[in-house]
């Protein structure tokens, strides 16, 4: 793994309001430390700079792995995924209680590669919901 720099990962982390930017987990609710995510990994010559990093949650990049852009079930075309720094996350997705559903193809590919919606995440955001803890709201 890269060494990002402490002041940019402190920057990368208060854009995001400590937020995963991704599926809207905030750090304070999770046990382990979020990582600084290369959106385009650097195996495919993604560069360690503020545009193109963000703050992810161990699942979501453990999900994500080095995927850029997947096959769409649906459509059988290939799609790219939501990039947060390209794309507006209500864009793309909408919250029908703690279910993350998809708005668009970037959407939809999104949400089945990274299993937002997989059974023990929703438990955990039907949870962090009751406490008023979920969305996690960026202070951008
Ligand atoms: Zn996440």
């Amino acid at each position: 793994m890269t060494h990002i720099d402490p002041d940019l990962r402190r920057e990368v982390i208060n854009r995001a309001g400590n937020c995963c930017e991704y599926c809207l987990l905030s750090q304070e609710d999770y046990p382990f430390t979020f990582h600084i995510e290369h959106i385009i990994a650097e195996k495919h010559r993604g560069k360690t700079a503020f545009d193109n990093l963000c703050v992810s949650c161990p699942d979501c990049n453990v999900y994500k792995g080095s995927d850029l852009s997947p096959v769409d079930k649906k459509s059988g075309e290939i799609v790219t995924l939501f990039n947060p720094r390209k794309h507006r996350w209500r864009d793309h997705f909408r919250l029908n209680g703690a279910e993350i559903e998809l708005l668009t193809p970037e959407g939809r590919v999104t949400v089945f590669l990274l299993r937002f919606n997989n059974p023990e995440r929703l438990t955990e955001r039907k949870f962090l919901m009751q406490l008023g803890r979920y969305p996690c709201q960026p202070q951008a």
